[in-house]
C-alpha cells in the first residue's frame, strides 16, 4: 500500500484542484493531487473562459500558454431564440475590471493539461494520476485524509491535515461528508460535441428553444464547442442515441442549422447529467469543498471555470493561514467561507434566478425580445455573466443610462 502524510490531499485535477495545488505548493505546503481520469482528458463543458478568469490565468502564469496554444478570443455573446437575436459585447461598463475585454475559448482537454503541468512544475505537488479517491480517512470526528486507488489496483491511504474535494459535480468527497443534496427542480442533462468546418466570428452563441438551449463556443484548431442542455426527463421519453437526439434538436434552433449542415463533422457526443446540485457545508474539522464539488447550477452564464478558480484562490489562503496557524479545526476555514459568500455566492443566486426564467418559455421569449430592441441591455446581460462586471455594479445608475442609451439602429452588428 501507498502512504504518505501531507499538508493537504486534494481530490481532483480540473481547474479548482490544479490551481488550489499550485498555489498552496508555491506557498511551501506539501501538496499531494489525486486524480482518476487519465490526462489529457476531455470534460463536458462550453469551453468558454469568462473575461475575469484572463487576470487570474496571468497570475498563475498560464495566460501566455494558454493563448500560444490556440485559444480564440471571445469578443461577445449573441443569444437567438423565437426569431430574436442580440448581441451584447464586452466593453467597458461600470468598474468592469479587464482592460481589454474580452473572453477566450480552448479545449478542457488542453486547458486542464495545462493547468495542471503549471502545478507539478512547482515540485510541491505529488501527483497520482489515474486514481480514484474511494473514502475518506477519520479520527476524533475530523477529516484525516482519504483511500484511493490506482489504475494497477493498488490502494493508497493519503493523510494529511486538510482533505479537499476539487471532484466536480459528481463529487464523492461531498458525498462521503453526507452534505450533497441534488436539486430536483432543474433536472437537466447536457450533451457536449465539437463541430468543424463551420462559419464562425469571434462571439459565443447562445439559441434558446422552449425549456432548453445550445451554447457555442469557437475553440482552438477550428472546432466549434457546441452543447445542448436539456430537461434529462424530455431526453429520455425522445428514447434515441445521444448524435440522433442532438441531431434532431439542432431543428429547434434554425440559425445555428443553417450553418451546421448534415451530416454532422463530429465523431462523438458525450453526456452528463443531472447537472444541478447544492452542498449545505464547503468546510468541515480538516476539510473543505471547491469549484464544482461545492454545487452547480447550470451552464448557460459560462462562469464555471472562473468560479473554479476564484473558489481555489479564496480557499489556498485560508488553507495556508490555517496551517500556519496549526489549526484543522472548520472554524479556521471561515475566510473561506465569508469569500464565496462575498464574492460567489450572490452568482448563484443570480443562476437560480435565471434558470427560474428560462423554465417559462414566455419569460424568456420576452426577455430575448427586449434585449433585441436595446443591445446596451444585451452588453450589460453578458457582462454581468461573464463576471466582466460585479453584480453590485447594477446598483449604479449610470450603468443602466449607458445601457438603455445604445439602441440598435445606432449599432451595425459584428
Ligand atoms: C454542459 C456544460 C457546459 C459548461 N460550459 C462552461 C463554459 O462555457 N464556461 C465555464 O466557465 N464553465 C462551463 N461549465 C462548467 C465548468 O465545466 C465547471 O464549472 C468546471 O469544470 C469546474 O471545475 P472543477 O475543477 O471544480 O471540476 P472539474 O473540472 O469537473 O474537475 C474535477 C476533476 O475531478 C476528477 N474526479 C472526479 N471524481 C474523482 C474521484 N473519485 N477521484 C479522483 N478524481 C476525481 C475528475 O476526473 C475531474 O478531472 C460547463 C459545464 C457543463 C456541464
Amino acid at each position: 500500500m501507498v502512504e504518505r502524510d501531507v499538508d493537504v490531499v486534494i481530490a481532483g485535477a480540473g481547474p479548482a484542484g490544479s490551481t488550489l495545488a499550485q498555489r498552496l505548493a508555491l506557498a511551501g505546503r506539501r501538496v499531494a493531487l489525486v486524480e482518476k481520469r487519465r490526462f489529457p482528458r476531455a470534460k463536458v463543458c462550453g469551453e468558454f473562459l469568462s473575461p475575469e478568469c484572463r487576470p487570474l490565468f496571468a497570475e498563475l502564469g498560464v495566460l501566455d500558454a494558454i493563448v500560444a496554444h490556440g485559444a480564440r478570443r471571445v469578443r461577445g455573446l449573441e443569444l437567438h431564440g423565437w426569431e430574436h437575436s442580440a448581441l451584447g459585447r464586452y466593453g467597458p461598463l461600470g468598474r468592469a475590471t479587464s482592460e481589454e475585454p474580452h473572453g477566450l475559448a480552448l479545449r478542457r482537454e488542453v486547458l486542464d493539461e495545462l493547468l495542471l503541468e503549471r502545478a507539478l512544475s512547482t515540485g510541491g505537488v505529488e501527483f497520482f494520476a489515474e486514481t480514484a479517491v474511494l473514502g475518506l480517512i477519520r479520527e476524533n470526528g475530523a477529516v484525516r485524509g482519504l483511500v484511493a486507488r490506482g489504475r494497477d489496483g493498488a490502494t493508497c491511504e493519503l493523510r494529511a491535515r486538510f482533505t479537499v474535494g476539487a471532484d466536480g459535480v459528481r463529487s464523492r468527497v461531498a458525498e462521503e461528508l453526507g452534505v450533497r443534496e441534488p436539486l430536483a427542480w432543474l433536472d437537466k442533462l447536457a450533451l457536449s460535441a465539437h463541430v468543424v468546418d463551420v462559419a464562425w466570428n469571434d462571439v459565443a452563441e447562445v439559441h434558446f428553444f422552449d425549456r432548453g438551449y445550445f451554447a457555442c463556443a469557437p475553440v482552438d484548431g477550428g472546432r466549434v464547442c457546441v452543447n445542448l442542455v436539456v430537461d434529462r426527463a424530455a431526453y429520455r421519453a425522445a428514447a434515441l442515441a445521444p448524435h440522433e437526439y442532438f441531431e434532431r434538436l439542432l431543428e429547434r434552433a434554425p440559425k445555428l442549422r443553417e450553418r451546421v449542415r448534415g451530416p454532422l463533422g463530429f465523431a462523438r457526443v458525450t453526456g452528463l447529467g443531472p447537472l444541478a446540485f447544492r452542498t449545505t457545508a464547503q468546510t468541515f474539522d480538516g476539510a473543505a469543498l471547491v469549484g464544482d464539488a461545492c454545487g452547480y447550477i447550470d451552464p448557460v452564464t459560462g462562469d464555471g471555470v472562473f468560479l473554479a478558480l476564484r473558489g481555489a484562490r479564496l480557499l489556498a489562503v485560508a488553507l495556508d493561514e490555517a496551517l500556519s496557524a496549526g489549526r484543522i479545526d472548520r472554524a479556521a476555514l471561515d475566510g473561506y467561507v465569508a469569500g464565496r459568500k462575498r464574492e460567489l455566492a450572490p452568482r448563484t443566486v443570480a443562476a437560480k434566478l435565471l434558470q427560474r426564467a428560462l423554465a417559462h418559455p414566455r419569460v424568456s421569449r420576452s426577455a430575448l425580445a427586449v434585449l433585441d430592441a436595446r443591445p446596451g441591455l444585451a452588453d450589460l446581460a453578458v457582462a454581468v455573466a461573464g463576471d466582466q462586471l460585479p453584480l453590485s455594479d447594477l446598483l449604479r445608475p449610470g450603468v443602466w443610462r449607458r445601457a438603455f442609451a445604445r439602441r440598435r439602429s445606432t449599432e451595425p452588428r459584428a
